[in-house]
């Protein structure tokens, strides 16, 4: 079977779209969601609702968390803290209750999802050394994550060992071999910040043991607007064009 895996959508209604788009060219069976399913952007009841219809297990993210629990939002960079504000208020009951469900941690197809880290929605996976409290908490091969907005993933090749780490910002694939374990992140939907503006998602093949991760462009330009008029901080929309 083949999961699409999401991530990071952050309201950003066109760039999900495209996505699912695109996925449902790939014979997808199940979609498995990191998080931040809200925040930044200007259609999160849309978001929402579209990740409610899928077959679809997700985890929750630190904006998702945010957008239920008033005072998260304190740690969140004035603009930030702007949209999550914003998307409190627009956000419908139903969906904030289908947030404050989803849970910190999940295991699927034989594979673990969270959004940060295993051991903390919240924490900043971006080097080597900051995987391991993760794989130290591994019980199957592969653990997806997001959060950081980069697609990439690391490679254990022995329990406790410092893992190699593998940018995939122009896509590609990892074959998952028998002994190793990995993290991989199949970078954001609708906010990339790995320099490279167009969507990325990745595709789990569970029968074959890989993972690709896959861009795809979409109109950028329509989610700039929607930002502006929805009276969202200037540069949640021209971030969006410079992939960061
Ligand atoms: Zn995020």
């Amino acid at each position: 079977m083949r999961y699409g895996v999401i991530s990071d959508i952050h309201g950003n209604l066109v760039a999900f779209e495209r996505v699912l788009d695109a996925l449902s060219e790939r014979d997808i069976g199940g979609y498995l969601c990191l998080g931040d399913i809200v925040g930044y952007g200007a259609r999160p009841n849309e978001c929402c609702e579209l990740v409610r219809e899928l077959d679809c297990v997700s985890v929750v993210g630190n904006h998702d968390l945010a957008a239920c629990q008033p005072g998260k939002e304190r740690w969140f960079t004035p603009a930030a803290r702007a949209c999550i504000l914003w998307t409190r208020e627009v956000l419908t009951d139903d969906n904030r209750e289908f947030l404050a469900t989803l849970q910190a941690t999940a295991t699927v197809g034989g594979v673990e999802l969270c959004h940060g880290s295993l051991a903390d929605p919240e924490a900043y996976v971006t080097m080597p050394d900051e995987t391991l409290s993760s794989f130290a908490l591994m019980e199957q091969q592969v653990c997806f994550f997001g959060h950081t907005h980069y697609a990439e993933w690391y490679v254990q090749s022995e329990a406790g060992k410092l893992p190699v780490q593998l940018g995939a910002a122009a896509g590609g694939t990892l074959e998952i071999v028998r002994g190793h374990r990995y993290m991989v992140n199949p970078g954001a939907v609708g906010q990339p910040r790995d320099r490279n503006s167009q969507a990325s998602f990745a595709i789990y093949d569970a029968d074959n043991g890989s993972v690709e991760i896959v861009r795809a462009g979409y109109d950028v330009a329509t989610t700039q607007q929607q930002i502006i008029e929805a009276g969202l901080p200037e540069n949640m929309a021209a971030r969006l064009l410079m992939g960061v």
